[in-house]
C-alpha cells in the first residue's frame, strides 16, 4: 500500500525515547508484553490497508447524503468500521470486567495513528464510539452498562458526543437543553443539538448519544449541567422502539464529506427518553473525560493526516522531473534535489514526527495518571493536564500548514484531485475548530493550566525540560540545540512575567488577548524538548538503529530548530513588550 506513516517512528517514540516498557509492567496490562503488541499492531495494519485505504477517495466522491428522512453514508464504510472493532479497539482502554481489552492508552493511541492515517474519515466513527462507551463505563449505573456496552464495542451501535446547540458552541455554559423527571426516574429530554459527528447514518442499526441538558430547576452555568444517554432507538425487550431523536438533515461540509455532522432534534414530540449517567449537574466534569480523550484523539488525526500527505509529497518529489540546479543548469533533477522542496519536505517531517513524539509523551502520561505507581500518578495527571491543550491545537494548526506544504510539493497536481492533497487539506482544516477552537485552547492554557496548582504543572514540565538540557549538553551532537532551546526558555521566562504583570494591571481581558501567541509560543518549545530528547536518547543506544534512521532523525531536529523555534523570538519579542495589548485595547467600531 501507499506508505502513510512511519511504523518505525512510532516504534522510536513509544519504545526507546518514552519507554512505554514501563507501562507494560503496570498490573493492568500484565496480559501484555511486546510480541503480542507486535501482534495487535500487524492486525491494525491489515485493517489500515485492506479496508480503510481503498476507501479514502471513495467516501468523499460518493459523499453521505440526506434523503427522505434518513442519512446515507458510503455502503463500505460499514465493513471497514465493524474491521476496526473486530480488533477490539472501541474497547481497548475498558476493563475486561465490562468486556474491553485492557490495552494501554499509548498502544491503543499508537495504534489509532495508523488507522487515522489510512482513512481520516472512516476511523473516528469508531472512536467517537470508544469516547462514548468509556464515559457510560467510568460514571454509568451497571444497567447502562449492561445494556449499552457490548454493542458499542462491536459497533452494531454508534456513539455520539452531543454537546453544542445553536446558541452554545464555544460556550457550553449557554446549554439550554432540557430534562424533565419522569415517574420511572429517568428523564424526558428536549432541544437541539448541532453539528454532530456520526450523529446519524445507516450502517449501524442504533446511535447513542452521550448528551448534555440542563434538568428542570437546575443552577445556571456550567454547574447546572447533567449528562444523559439518549438513543436514537430504546432497547426494550429485545425490539428497538423509537425514541423521538429526529434528524434535520446533515451539513454540507468544505471536508469530511463521507464523516457525517447532523443537526438532531431531540423530543419534538414528547417522547424522547433519556437516562442520567453519575449524578445530577456533574455532566460537564464527566464529558470532560471524553473531552479530553477527544482533544489528544483530534491531535492525532491531525498528525495522522499530514502524515499521510508528507508521504504522497515525498514520493512525488522523488519522481518528479523538473529544473535543475541554478549551477548546473543543463540536466534536469527529481525536485527532491531542489533546496525548497527540501525545506518543504523537512518542515512538514519534523512537524509530524515532532507530534507522534508529544502525542506519545502524553498517551503515555494518561496511563500513568490512571494506572501507574501511585506516587507518580499525580504529577503526570498535571503534566497531562499543561499538555493537552498544546497536543490538540499545535497538530490541528500545524498539521493544516503541513498539508498545505505537501500540495505546494506537488505544483500543479497537488491542486487536482489525481492525487489525495487536496482531500486532505479540506478534510484536516476542521480540526481547529472542533473539540475546542484553537482560542479557546489558548486562553485554557494561559488561564487555567499555566497558574494549576499555584503553577505546579509548570515547574514539573520544566524540570522535565531541565533534565534533558544537562543530558544534551554533555553530548557533541545535541549541545547547539541545548544552548537555543535555553535562550528561548528564557524569553519565555520574560514572557510569563509580563503576563502576570498585565493581569494584575489590567485585568483577566488583557491577560487572555494573546493567549493563541502564548500557545504557538509554548508549543514551539514544546516541541523543542521533544526533539532534544529524542536525540538525545538516539544517541545514548545509536546502535538499535541503522544509520540512515539516526541520520534522518539527527538532521530533521536539525531542522526544527533551525527553521521552527527561531519563530519563537519574534512571539517572544511581542508578547513580553510592556505596553497596551492593541487587540483588547481598541473600539469595535474601528472595523468597517
Ligand atoms: C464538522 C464538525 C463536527 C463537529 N462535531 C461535533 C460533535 O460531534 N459534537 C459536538 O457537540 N459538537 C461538534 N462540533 C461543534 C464544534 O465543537 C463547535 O463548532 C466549536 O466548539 C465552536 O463552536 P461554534 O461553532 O459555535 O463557534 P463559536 O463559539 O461561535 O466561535 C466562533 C469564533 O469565536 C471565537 N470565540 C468564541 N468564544 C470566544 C471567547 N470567549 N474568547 C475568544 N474567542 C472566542 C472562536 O474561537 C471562533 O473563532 C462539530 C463542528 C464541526 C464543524
Amino acid at each position: 500500500m501507499a506508505k502513510v506513516i512511519c511504523s518505525e517512528t512510532l516504534d522510536f517514540f513509544l519504545f526507546d525515547v518514552f519507554d512505554a516498557n514501563q507501562v507494560l509492567e503496570f498490573d493492568r496490562f500484565k496480559e501484555y508484553d511486546k510480541t503480542s503488541i507486535e501482534l495487535f499492531f500487524q492486525s491494525i495494519r491489515d485493517i489500515a490497508e485492506n479496508e480503510l485505504l481503498p476507501i479514502y477517495s471513495k467516501m468523499d466522491k460518493e459523499k453521505a447524503y440526506f434523503r427522505d428522512g434518513k442519512v446515507h453514508v458510503l455502503p463500505e464504510l460499514g465493513k471497514a468500521v465493524r474491521a476496526i472493532a473486530d480488533s477490539g479497539i472501541i474497547g481497548a482502554l475498558d476493563s475486561f470486567e465490562n468486556g474491553g481489552i485492557q490495552l494501554p492508552y499509548c498502544i491503543t493511541n499508537t495504534a489509532l495513528s495508523v488507522l487515522y492515517a489510512a482513512n481520516p474519515n472512516a476511523t473516528p466513527y469508531a472512536t467517537l464510539t470508544q469516547g462514548a462507551a468509556n464515559l457510560i463505563s467510568a460514571f454509568g449505573s451497571q444497567e447502562l452498562k449492561d445494556k449499552y456496552l457490548e454493542k458499542m464495542f462491536s459497533w452494531e451501535w454508534q456513539g455520539t458526543m452531543a454537546l453544542t446547540e445553536p446558541e452554545a458552541g464555544s460556550s457550553l455554559a449557554h446549554i439550554i437543553s432540557e430534562a424533565t423527571l419522569l415517574e420511572d426516574g429517568n428523564y424526558n429530554i428536549k432541544g437541539q443539538k448541532i453539528y454532530i459527528s456520526a450523529g446519524d447514518h445507516d450502517q449501524t442499526e442504533n446511535i447513542i448519544h452521550l448528551l448534555l441538558a440542563r434538568i428542570k430547576g437546575a443552577p445556571k452555568g456550567t454547574k447546572g449541567i447533567s449528562l444523559f444517554v439518549v438513543p436514537k432507538f430504546l432497547p426494550e425487550d429485545e425490539a428497538l422502539k423509537d425514541n423521538d431523536v429526529l434528524t434535520a438533515g446533515i451539513y454540507g461540509k468544505m471536508g469530511q464529506k463521507g464523516y457525517t455532522a447532523a443537526h438532531l432534534m431531540f423530543g419534538e414530540h414528547g417522547k424522547c427518553k433519556g437516562y442520567l449517567v453519575g449524578e445530577a449537574n456533574k455532566g460537564l466534569n464527566y464529558m470532560f473525560q471524553m473531552m479530553n480523550e477527544a482533544r489528544i484523539g483530534t491531535g492525532t488525526l491531525a498528525m495522522a493526516t499530514a502524515s499521510a500527505a508528507y508521504h504522497c509529497s515525498l514520493k512525488y518529489a522523488k519522481e518528479r522531473i523538473q529544473g535543475s540546479h541554478p549551477d548546473k543548469k543543463e540536466t534536469q533533477v527529481p525536485i527532491i534535489e531542489h533546496a525548497d522542496v527540501r525545506r518543504m519536505l523537512l518542515s512538514q517531517k519534523a512537524f509530524v514526527e515532532g507530534s507522534i513524539g508529544l502525542i506519545t509523551y502524553c498517551s503515555l502520561l494518561k496511563d500513568i495518571s490512571e494506572f501507574g505507581p501511585s506516587e507518580n500518578r499525580k504529577n503526570a495527571h498535571l503534566l497531562l493536564e499543561l499538555l493537552t491543550p498544546v497536543v490538540k491545537s499545535y497538530c490541528a494548526e500545524q498539521g493544516f500548514q503541513s498539508v498545505n506544504l505537501a500540495m505546494q510539493v506537488l505544483g500543479g497536481a497537488g491542486y487536482t484531485d489525481d492525487f489525495p492533497i487536496e482531500q486532505y487539506l479540506r478534510d484536516t482544516r476542521v480540526n481547529s475548530i472542533y473539540e475546542g477552537t484553537t482560542t479557546i485552547h489558548g486562553m485554557d492554557l494561559l488561564g487555567r493550566k499555566i497558574p494549576l496548582e499555584n503553577g505546579l504543572a509548570l515547574k514539573l514540565f520544566q524540570k522535565e525540560i531541565e533534565t534533558t538540557l544537562k543530558e544534551a549538553f554533555a553530548i557533541e551532537e545535541t549541545r547547539e540545540m541545548a544552548a537555543l532551546l535555553t535562550d528561548q526558555l528564557k524569553g519565555f521566562e520574560k514572557v510569563l512575567q509580563n503576563h502576570f504583570r498585565i493581569l494584575k494591571t489590567s485585568g483577566p481581558r488583557h491577560f487572555l488577548a494573546d493567549a493563541t501567541l502564548f500557545l504557538e509560543l509554548f508549543s514551539l518549545i514544546t516541541i523543542a524538548w521533544i526533539w532534544l530528547k529524542a536525540i538525545v536518547k538516539l544517541t545514548e543506544n545509536k546502535e538499535e538503529r541503522n544509520e540512515k534512521f539516526v541520520k534522518s532523525k539527527l538532521t530533521t531536529a536539525k531542522f526544527f530548530f533551525d527553521y521552527e523555534l527561531i519563530k519563537s523570538a519574534g512571539l517572544i519579542q511581542k508578547m513580553s513588550q510592556e505596553k497596551e495589548i492593541l487587540t483588547s485595547s481598541i473600539d469595535s467600531s474601528i472595523f468597517d
